[in-house]
Formats: structure tokens, C-alpha cells, sequence
């Protein structure tokens, strides 16, 4: 997952990763890519569009 630099660390897409696989950090987002099933969940729900599938 590709995190543009307009992120506001505001948590949204961590909350509906159905499994729980994004973790906010102060200044950066943590994906466990291994077990992400690219659902779009994330992208999705993205206020500000800051999330693009890589
Ligand atoms: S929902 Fe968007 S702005 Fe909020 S933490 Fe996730 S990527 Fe960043
Ligand atoms: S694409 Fe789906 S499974 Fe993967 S991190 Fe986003 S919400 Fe979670």
C-alpha cells in the first residue's frame, strides 16, 4: 500500500481493515501486507484519498 504524504494519521482506514492489519504510528502507517486481502476497505474510506494499492 502506497501512503501519500497528505495523510492526517486520523486512524480512519485502521479502524475498518476488517483484519485489523494497519496499525497508526505518530507519523506513519504500519500495513501487514502479507496478510492484507486487498479488499479496498482502506482505499475506500479514506477522507482525503491518501491510500493507493501499490
Ligand atoms: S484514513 Fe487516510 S488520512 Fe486517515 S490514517 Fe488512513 S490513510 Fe491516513
Ligand atoms: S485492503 Fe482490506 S485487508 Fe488490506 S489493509 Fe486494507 S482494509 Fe485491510
Amino acid at each position: 500500500m502506497i501512503v501519500k504524504d497528505w495523510c492526517m494519521f486520523c486512524g480512519e482506514c485502521a479502524g475498518v481493515c476488517p483484519r485489523n492489519l494497519i496499525e497508526v504510528k505518530e507519523y506513519s502507517l504500519v500495513f501487514n501486507d502479507e496478510e492484507c486481502k486487498d479488499c479496498s476497505t482502506c482505499v475506500k474510506v479514506c477522507p482525503v484519498t491518501a491510500l493507493e494499492k501499490d
